[in-house]
C-alpha cells in the first residue's frame, strides 16, 4: 500500500497527487499530521491555528461523506512516517512538495528514514499556477525575476501557453486503508486540540467552492474599485482558503477565466505566485535577518502597536481587528507593518512571528513576503524611503473614520475630520520617527 500525507492540500479533488495515487491502483494509507513543532498547543487555540484545525475538521468531514478513511494523527513527522512503515507494508510514500525551510528539512529526514526501509519518496508539486523551475526554464533568463511588473507579463503568458489542470480524480476514486490500532494509540492527537476539532463551525460553513462562486458571481467587477476600502471589504475573503489547500489555486484560475474584471484579481493572484517564487529563488529570502544587521533595531514599542495601543487610530483600530477576529485587509497589514519597521524601528521578524499566530489566513511564505515587502527587504520591495503615513492613507481610505469607529468604541464621538489625528498621548511623532527611519534604513540597506 502507498502512504500520502496531505499539507497544504486540505480537500478532497483537484489534488495533482491524486492521479499519481490513482495510477498506483492499489489502497494507501491517507493521513493528516499534526506536527507539534509548527502547531503549539498556544498558536492551535489562536486565530491561525483555528483556522488550520478548521480546515482540518472540514477535510475529515469531506473523507467521511465519501466513504474514504483519512487518519489524524500528532508527532514528529518523520517519526510517524518510520513507525507507519515499520507496521506497515508500505510501498510509495507520496506527498505534495512545499518549500520553506522547515519543510526542506523535514521532508530530508522523512527521505532519509523512509531511505533505511527503501521506500521510494515522491514529492508533487501542486500549491502554485506554475512550477518555478519550469517557469524559469521557459523564461530562458539566468537570472531570477526581481521586480514583479515583468515577472507578472511573462507568467500571464506561459499560464496562457503551459497551464494544465490539476487531477479529474476525487478521493472517492481512490481506496483508503485503515491505520494500525497500536499507531492510532501511540500518535494520538492531545485533548485541547481534539477537543478544538470537535467544536469546529466550519463544517457548518459554506462550501470552498461556493465561497468563491459567490465572489466571481458578486464581487469580482468591482475588485478594482473597493480592494482598498477596508471599511467596506471589497476583497474575495478566499486567502486562507487557499493556504490550507482548501481551495486549489488550479480551481480559482479556472473559474476565473473569460469573466469581466477578472485582470485586477489575476494580478494578486500571481503576487502570491511571485512571493512562492521569490521563496525557491531568492537563497536569502527566508534569511534576511542574517544578511542585514537588523540589531540597532529595538521592541520598544512593540507591545503597544501589539495591543493597539500606539495612540494613532487606524494603527489600533487594524491591531484590534486582528486579535479579535484574525482578520486584517491588506492595505491595513503595509500601513501597520511599515509603521512597526518604520516609525517604531522594530525589526521586522517580530511583527512577522506576531501575524503568525494571530492571522487566520497565515501562511509561511506571504506573510514573510509581506513583511518584506513593507520593511523594504528583498525582490521588488517598497523603497526605503517609501512610508506611508497612517493618517493620510486612513483620511483617503476611511473618509468618515467607520473603520476605527467599528474597532475603537471610545473614539464614537469623535467627528470626523480629526478621528485620523494622533491621540495626545500617541507614542510616537509621525514626522520626525519618518525621518529617523529614512536615516537609519539608508544605512541599514546600504542605500540599496
Ligand atoms: P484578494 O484581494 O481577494 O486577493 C486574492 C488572492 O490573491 C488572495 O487570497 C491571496 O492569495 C493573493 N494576494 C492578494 N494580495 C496579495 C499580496 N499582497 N501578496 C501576496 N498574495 C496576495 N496573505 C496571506 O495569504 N497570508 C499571510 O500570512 C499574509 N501576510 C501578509 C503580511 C503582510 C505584512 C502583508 C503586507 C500582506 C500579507 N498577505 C498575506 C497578503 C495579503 O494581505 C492577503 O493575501 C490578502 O489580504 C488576503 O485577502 P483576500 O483573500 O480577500 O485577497
Amino acid at each position: 500500500m502507498y502512504l500520502f500525507i496531505h499539507r497544504k492540500d486540505l480537500r478532497v479533488k483537484d489534488m495533482k497527487a491524486f492521479s499519481f495515487l490513482h495510477e498506483l491502483g492499489k489502497p494507501g494509507l491517507h493521513l493528516v499530521i499534526v506536527d507539534p513543532q509548527l502547531l503549539s498547543t498556544e498558536r492551535g487555540k489562536d486565530h491561525s491555528g483555528r483556522y488550520f484545525l478548521d480546515a482540518v475538521a472540514r477535510l475529515t468531514r469531506d473523507y467521511a461523506k465519501a466513504g474514504r478513511e483519512l487518519h489524524l494523527v500528532y508527532g514528529n513527522p518523520e517519526d510517524v512516517v518510520e513507525a507507519v512503515c515499520s507496521v506497515h507494508n508500505v510501498s510509495e510514500i507520496v506527498f505534495h512538495e512545499d518549500y520553506t525551510p522547515y519543510a526542506v528539512r523535514r521532508d530530508q529526514a522523512i527521505r532519509e528514514r523512509a531511505g533505511t526501509a527503501s521506500v521510494p519518496v515522491y514529492a508533487i508539486q501542486d500549491h502554485t499556477l506554475a512550477e518555478a523551475e519550469a517557469f524559469q526554464s521557459f523564461t530562458e533568463k539566468k537570472e531570477p525575476y526581481k521586480v514583479f511588473t515583468p515577472f507578472y507579463r511573462k507568467m500571464k503568458t506561459y499560464l496562457e501557453l503551459f497551464y494544465r489542470p490539476g487531477s479529474p480524480y476525487s478521493v472517492r476514486d481512490l481506496q483508503t486503508a485503515e491505520l494500525d490500532a497500536g499507531l492510532i494509540e501511540r500518535f494520538s492527537v492531545p485533548s485541547e486540540i481534539a477537543a478544538i476539532l470537535s467544536g469546529s463551525a466550519k463544517t457548518a460553513e459554506p462550501e470552498p467552492a461556493e465561497v468563491l462562486a459567490a465572489y466571481l458571481d458578486d464581487g469580482l467587477l468591482q475588485y478594482d474599485d473597493l480592494r482598498d476600502d477596508y471599511g467596506n471589504p471589497g476583497t474575495s475573503g478566499i486567502s486562507g482558503l487557499l493556504n490550507t489547500g482548501a481551495l486549489s489555486i488550479r480551481t480559482v484560475y479556472e473559474e476565473l477565466q473569460g469573466r469581466e474584471g477578472a485582470e485586477a484579481w489575476l494580478r494578486q493572484l500571481i503576487w502570491r505566485e511571485f512571493y512562492m517564487y521569490q521563496a525557491q529563488m531568492d537563497p536569502d529570502f527566508f534569511r534576511y535577518e542574517q544578511v542585514y544587521d537588523l540589531s540597532g533595531l529595538s521592541d520598544r514599542h512593540f507591545e503597544a502597536w501589539r495591543q493597539g495601543r500606539t495612540g494613532i487610530p487606524v494603527i489600533d483600530a487594524a491591531m484590534r481587528q486582528l486579535n479579535e477576529t484574525g482578520v486584517m485587509p491588506n492595505r491595513l497589514r503595509m500601513i501597520t507593518a511599515m509603521f512597526l519597521t518604520k516609525n517604531l524601528l522594530c525589526p521586522f521578524p517580530l511583527g512577522e512571528a506576531y501575524f503568525r499566530t494571530k492571522l487566520a489566513d497565515y501562511d509561511n511564505v506571504l506573510n514573510r513576503g509581506g513583511w518584506l515587502w513593507s520593511s523594504s527587504i528583498g525582490f521588488d520591495a517598497a523603497p526605503y524611503f517609501r512610508i506611508m503615513n497612517p493618517v493620510t492613507q486612513s483620511e483617503r481610505y476611511d473618509p468618515q473614520g467607520r473603520y476605527i469607529r467599528t474597532w475603537l468604541p471610545e473614539l464614537e464621538g469623535v467627528p470626523a475630520a480629526k478621528i485620523h489625528q494622533p491621540r495626545p498621548d500617541a507614542i510616537v511623532d509621525l514626522k520626525l520617527s519618518r525621518l529617523e527611519a529614512i536615516e537609519r534604513y539608508k544605512v541599514l540597506l546600504g542605500g540599496r
